[in-house]
């Protein structure tokens, strides 16, 4: 891994610096926020230095996101969280203040600024609201993204389509060597018994 001497966020994964950690593997890394904005917040952060999440990898995004979906589930379930909210802040612009890629995930509670969401943070910007379909123009993408995982059901059945097509040519050099319907032997060439 590549390590940035600079980064708070580098030092806390090569343990130069002690953080309350909650999960990691070799890829990522989770811990709580020094400054939790909800009890139990916690960052996600891929292990490799990269500050924004465009600059990560389809594969690290990927586990990245898996890992976020495992810990907030472990986070509602044993605080007794309602719901929560995840946001990565991408870029100094939108509010980011460590610049080490990181996904904060904030428990919301039933008792706590209940319902306080984007509305609090982002009022509706009247403006870009009368521009949407030019606005999707401009930023529609054109190519499709694969998967970076198998599609179990595609696989199946392009299994199932080769397994028919082998049983088929199977079956028809098999019709080949009996062009006609036997009183002795079935299609697939066994013999028929009476
Ligand atoms: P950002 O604004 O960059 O998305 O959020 C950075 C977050 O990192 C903040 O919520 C801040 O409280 C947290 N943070 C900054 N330094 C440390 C630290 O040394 N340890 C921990 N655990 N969290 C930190
Ligand atoms: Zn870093």
């Amino acid at each position: 891994m590549s390590y940035d001497t600079e980064c708070v966020f580098c030092r806390i994964i090569e343990k130069k610096i002690p953080s309350a950690i909650i999960y990691e593997d070799p890829y990522v890394i989770s811990f709580l926020d020094i400054n939790p904005r909800f009890k139990g917040h916690a960052l996600v952060v891929p292990k490799v230095h990269v500050s924004t999440l465009d600059q990560l990898s389809d594969e690290a995004t990927a586990h990245l996101f898996v890992v976020v979906k495992h810990i907030a589930k472990n986070l509602v379930e044993n605080l007794g969280a309602a719901g929560y909210n995840i946001t990565i802040n991408n870029g100094r612009v939108a509010g980011q203040v460590v610049p080490h890629l990181h996904v904060h995930i904030i428990p919301r509670y039933e008792d706590k600024r209940q319902g306080v969401g984007f509305e609090a943070v982002f009022p509706v910007d009247e403006e870009a609201k009368t521009t949407l379909n030019d606005i999707a123009e401009k930023v529609k993408l054109t190519r499709e993204i694969k998967p970076i995982f198998k599609d179990k059901e595609k696989e199946e059945q392009k299994g199932n389509e080769e397994k028919e097509k082998a049983e088929n040519s199977e079956k028809s050099s098999k019709a080949s060597s009996l062009p006609y319907e036997s009183e002795y032997f079935n299609d697939d060439g066994t013999p028929k018994f009476k």
